[in-house]
């Protein structure tokens, strides 16, 4: 393998691009070089509150001039996935109001009775419920299909690590002793080959740049992409996790490492 192959790359965000609110030293000045070399971009994120407008926003203001259709975050995904298996489905959502948007203006219908859903949307919800376990429950129940946005049992956040969505996901799968049908983000392969549609390449001409060695590296190398490790974010802690099966192809203190590509 060798870095003059890669016509596209991949970045995951956090620990990558942004440490929370924080811009990564060195992310932006690395995009633009990367954009003006032409090299195809896009960034994946298991995110489960933001909407694409959201993310631009962050990045715009942070001097990373991503596009629209660069942005796969799992809201999205989710979105996309859903409107090409069932145009105009009905969705139960047990997530945010950023989650809801991004299913709403892919024409999906969000309703409030679990029987009525085609779709059970399981995101992070910060304000889940008994009534919302019952409803979702009830859509499982009626045969909707289950989709996880990821199964990150916690997550990290400026005030530390709290419940992720797969905590969330772990009690439906409880209550109906079944998996989810679809996970959208990371390690789950439906978010990064959205990324490669969009940009029009095969795995093997790509490179996943990420922190976290079995969620970004593990699900790249799954689809036969290049992979680096940056020790930036989770890197740190990941490299010491590397065994003979997840070793990246490339290992790199931050994103300048990616000049090696110009
Ligand atoms: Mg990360």
């Amino acid at each position: 393998m060798s870095v003059a192959n890669i016509r596209a790359i991949i970045f995951d965000v956090d620990g990558v691009l942004f440490a929370g609110k924080q811009v990564i030293s060195g992310a932006p000045e690395t995009i633009r070089l990367l954009k003006k070399a032409g090299k195809k971009l896009a960034v994946v994120s298991n995110n489960t509150s933001h909407t694409v407008e959201m993310f631009l926003r962050k990045f715009h203001g942070a001097g990373m001039p991503f596009a629209y259709e660069e942005i796969k975050v799992a809201t999205r995904v989710t979105a996309e996935y859903i409107r090409e298996k069932k145009p105009g489905a009905r969705v139960y959502l047990v997530g945010s109001a950023g989650y809801a948007e991004e299913l709403r203006k892919a024409g999906l219908q969000l309703t409030e009775e679990g029987v009525e859903a085609d779709f059970l949307v399981v995101g992070n919800d910060r304000e889940i419920s008994y009534a919302r376990y019952d409803q979702g429950l009830q859509a499982l129940l009626h045969g909707a299909e289950f989709i996880a946005a990821n199964r990150d049992p916690i997550m990290p956040t400026e005030e530390g690590l709290k419940p992720g969505c797969g905590c969330l996901v772990a009690g439906f799968s409880a209550m109906c002793g079944r998996e989810p049908d679809v996970t959208i983000g990371k390690p789950s392969p439906q978010m990064l080959k959205s990324a490669l549609k969009m940009l029009g390449v095969l795995a093997e001409e790509s490179l996943m740049v990420g922190d976290l060695l079995e969620s970004d590296i593990v699900g790249a190398k799954g689809l036969g992409m290049q992979t680096a490790l940056v020790l930036t974010g989770n890197g740190e802690a990941s490299r010491k996790r590397i065994t003979h099966q997840t070793t990246p192809d490339y290992i790199w203190p931050d994103l300048n490492g990616l000049r090696n590509l110009l």
